[in-house]
């Protein structure tokens, strides 16, 4: 087109062709989920900042909650908070769920955590946590987001933005869940108990990511079936009858036999379940006696038992519970001072088994969506969360997936010299924010859109 027939075209003309290329642009090119993370994401690493700065403990994420509620009631969603209860009466259940209804369509839950460990921070972050707390015991400790908790916010809250400006591409209903006390294994089971799908709907599917302390920044992985272990906590009172240490024959004495159960348990992983199986049973904890003359009359064993599949696991605390009485039997132990061995039914947790199906569904959108290298499949884990449990006993399809939070720069020094890269929980853990919130929040996004998708 020349330009003296151009400065001819009467305006209305230009205008009306001007809209015209607009729209054809807008429906040839809706605006990307890239360029949509790329906006928000200045914002969301200020949101990373300031909450890694202000942790707050299991059962105690008054003001986090707070301030995730409020986010989601200003995009529009219609948020329920004070969601969970628990049996402990010093936890306060402060989950929040956000609902967006959007048409007819799939329900689909979306899952954060918002609790911190209470650790204290030595990265020397210009953000770190200077925030101290009571623990249970009513001890100050420091309180720090060392599992990454704070990232799976600022993700969240990104993902939320991201749909809700997005709501010409979706339809159905998005429930953006606010889970606490995620480290006690309790804020699911303590949400479901409060009647959580009785105040939202019911999901089609639930979804969750973690960071990962070992793959870098910005990598999308997962893994399809059992990826997380079943967790179970256990308690051996291994009982004696005390008396002097210069008069063993007088005795029955509870450490040497605590010693030899401690030796023996292990035989339950070597020994009685399948080498295919994978277990774990560890004593994490042994205290008995008080002085070096005396023995005691019990020692107690604090044990954590992780396993996938509901029949080992079954197996092995059958186990924990056989062999302690055998070796005391052997040792002469009167019946009335047999041990014992206590299980958890508060700190348990069931395995995450990520359904297969939609995993691979998921994989196949990232792989599209990101660069060649960036997704990969993992193994799976002997570690725990409790987001398997809103699934309903794989009643509902959960997928829980991860995107690694380390700097590059530390996986080559770790690649060429060894040097250990601090694990989730350590006082060191520091993700590279601003890759891993744009994984974070680029693959849940995406998720959801192909599950909502129009
Ligand atoms: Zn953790
Ligand atoms: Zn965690």
């Amino acid at each position: 087109m020349s330009r003296q027939r151009a400065v001819v075209v009467p305006a209305f003309v230009a205008l009306a062709a001007l809209l015209a290329a607009s729209a054809a642009a807008v429906a040839a090119d809706p605006p990307s989920v890239d360029a949509a993370v790329d906006q928000e994401l200045p914002s969301l690493v200020q949101t990373y900042e300031s909450l890694h700065a202000a942790p707050e403990l299991s059962g105690h994420e008054e003001k986090t909650s707070a301030f995730l509620a409020g986010e989601l009631r200003k995009l529009g969603f219609t948020v329920i908070d004070h969601i969970g209860k628990y049996e402990d009466p010093d936890l306060v259940g402060y989950g929040i769920a956000g609902v967006m209804k959007n048409g007819d369509g799939p329900t689909v839950l979306v899952r954060t955590e918002l609790d911190a460990l209470p650790v204290t921070e030595a990265t020397g972050l210009p953000y770190a946590s200077h925030v101290q707390a009571l623990n249970p015991d009513g001890q100050t400790v420091g309180v720090m987001h060392a599992c990454g908790h704070d990232i799976h916010m600022s993700s969240f809250l990104g993902t939320a933005r991201l749909l809700a400006g997005m709501k010409d591409r979706w339809h159905g209903t998005l429930v953006m869940i606010g889970q606490p006390a995620e480290e006690l294994g309790k804020g699911a089971d303590a949400m479901l108990r409060d009647g959580l799908y009785d105040k939202v709907p019911r999901p089609d599917y639930v979804l969750a990511f973690h960071d990962s302390s070992d793959l870098a920044a910005g990598t999308v992985a997962y893994c399809p079936g059992y990826a997380l272990a079943n967790i179970d906590s256990v308690d051996i009172t291994i009982r004696g009858v005390g008396g002097h240490g210069a008069l063993p024959s007088h005795t029955k004495d509870p450490v040497v036999l605590a010693a030899q159960t401690v030796l023996a348990i292990q035989t339950i992983v070597s020994r009685e379940i399948s080498p295919l199986d994978p277990a774990v049973v560890t004593v994490g904890s042994i205290h008995g006696g008080a002085k070096r003359n005396v023995i005691p009359d019990q020692v107690v064993l604090q044990l954590t038992v992780r396993t996938y599949k509901q029949e080992v696991r079954e197996k092995v605390l059958a186990a924990l519970k056989r062999i302690p009485k055998g070796l005391a039997i052997a040792a002469g132990i009167p019946e009335d001072r047999m041990p014992i061995v206590s299980v958890s039914k508060t700190e348990r947790g069931d395995a995450t088994y990520n359904d297969p199906e939609l995993t691979a569904r998921m994989a196949k959108v990232w792989e599209k969506a990101f660069p060649k290298g960036q997704v990969e499949q993992i193994p799976p884990e002997m570690v725990s969360e409790d987001v398997g449990h809103f699934g309903l006993d794989r009643q509902i399809p959960v997928l829980q997936f991860r995107i690694g939070a380390v700097d590059p720069k530390l996986i080559q020094e770790h690649e060429e010299s060894g040097k250990p890269l601090p694990p989730l929980h350590s006082s060191l853990f520091a993700p590279l924010p601003e890759p891993t919130i744009r994984a974070g929040v680029k693959a849940m996004s995406l998720a959801v859109l192909d599950l909502m998708g129009k």
